[in-house]
């Protein structure tokens, strides 16, 4: 029974992954956007990309699943490279609306392994017009501290060139302090999984108090990914937690919705924002 199941499970990967080779020539993948919101004056700071593919039969699949096919079937470049640019494209058409916003992306360990990752990134920033500081790389932390020296070489080319770098997940690997500390990070996102527990549970309120405290230290600032209730944004206020992302706020929306929010039409279930300091938040 054991080795079917895993027969089966090899194959229906394989199965994504040749409709995941085909999704990429029809463009089928979409990238969505979710705001970062300023703990003290509540603006939007930024926006994180997230990739998303609307399969015609399966509908809706997750990046959760499909990311580690193309990882495992060396389709993740493509499909990373294809990300850098696409979103360089939309802070370009942003900005001609009138809509400046710093944007972040997702970097899977595989292309920080990518000789020429620095080079395609600034390229794509020139081609687009665009600041270097509009654009945030986050890098998961257990990836982030597998490969030390990769890492260091990759992290200090984007520091050069000006783009924000940030360690997603943080809580979830085993940060070496020393390798931390040695980054030239930006910020730490704390996962989601502490946030989600932070009403309830002691033990989260402690580390996710501790981890505050210690990227303050370190010269870092600090964003709560998965904040879902105004309880858990109050306690993250209270800690001095500088961003704030989550369903709370909003969810991953499409450009287009992203942009009639700034122009003042709120999407569903998003908090309620004033166009003006939608406008503000901008950060140069
Ligand atoms: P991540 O980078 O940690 O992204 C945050 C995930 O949390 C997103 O899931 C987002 O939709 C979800 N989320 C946000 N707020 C809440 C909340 O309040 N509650 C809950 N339960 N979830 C919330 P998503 O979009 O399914 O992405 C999952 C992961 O897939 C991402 O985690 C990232 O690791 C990966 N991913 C997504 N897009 C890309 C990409 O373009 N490139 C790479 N390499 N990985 C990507
Ligand atoms: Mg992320
Ligand atoms: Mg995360």
């Amino acid at each position: 029974v054991f080795e079917q199941r895993m027969d089966e499970a090899g194959a229906e990967r394989l199965n994504l992954h040749n409709e995941l080779r085909m999704a990429i020539e029809r463009r089928e993948l979409k990238l969505h956007y979710q705001p970062k919101i300023d703990s003290t004056t509540g603006q939007i700071r930024g926006v994180e990309a997230l990739l998303r593919w609307n399969h015609p039969e399966r509908g809706n699949v997750s990046p959760v699943v499909f990311i580690p096919v193309a990882e495992r079937f060396g389709l993740i470049n493509e499909i990373g490279n294809w990300v850098i640019d696409e979103v360089c494209r939309q802070m370009h058409e942003w900005a001609d609306e009138g809509m400046r916003t710093r944007v972040a992306i997702n970097l899977s360990v595989h292309q920080l392994r990518q000789d020429d990752l620095v080079a395609r990134i600034e390229a794509a920033l020139k081609r687009h017009a665009l600041d270097p500081s509009q654009l945030l790389c986050e890098v998961t932390e257990s990836v982030a501290m597998g490969d030390p020296d990769t890492l260091q070489r990759v992290f200090d080319g984007l520091a050069r060139i000006g783009v924000f770098i940030s360690i997603d997940d943080f809580g979830t690997g085993y940060s070496c302090l020393i390798n931390l500390r040695q980054l030239p990070a930006a910020q730490l996102k704390i996962d989601r999984s502490f946030i989600n527990d932070i009403e309830t549970s002691k033990d989260a309120l402690a580390i996710v108090s501790a981890v505050v405290n210690l990227a303050h230290a370190l010269g870092l600032k600090v964003v709560a990914e998965g904040v879902e209730t105004a309880g858990q944004r109050d306690i993250l206020i209270g800690m001095n937690c500088d961003e704030m992302q989550g369903f709370y706020f909003a969810r991953p929306m499409a450009a287009e919705s992203l942009h009639d929010w700034f122009l003042g039409n709120k999407p569903d279930g998003a908090v309620d924002f004033s166009p003006s300091a939608m406008l503000e938040h901008i950060p140069t």
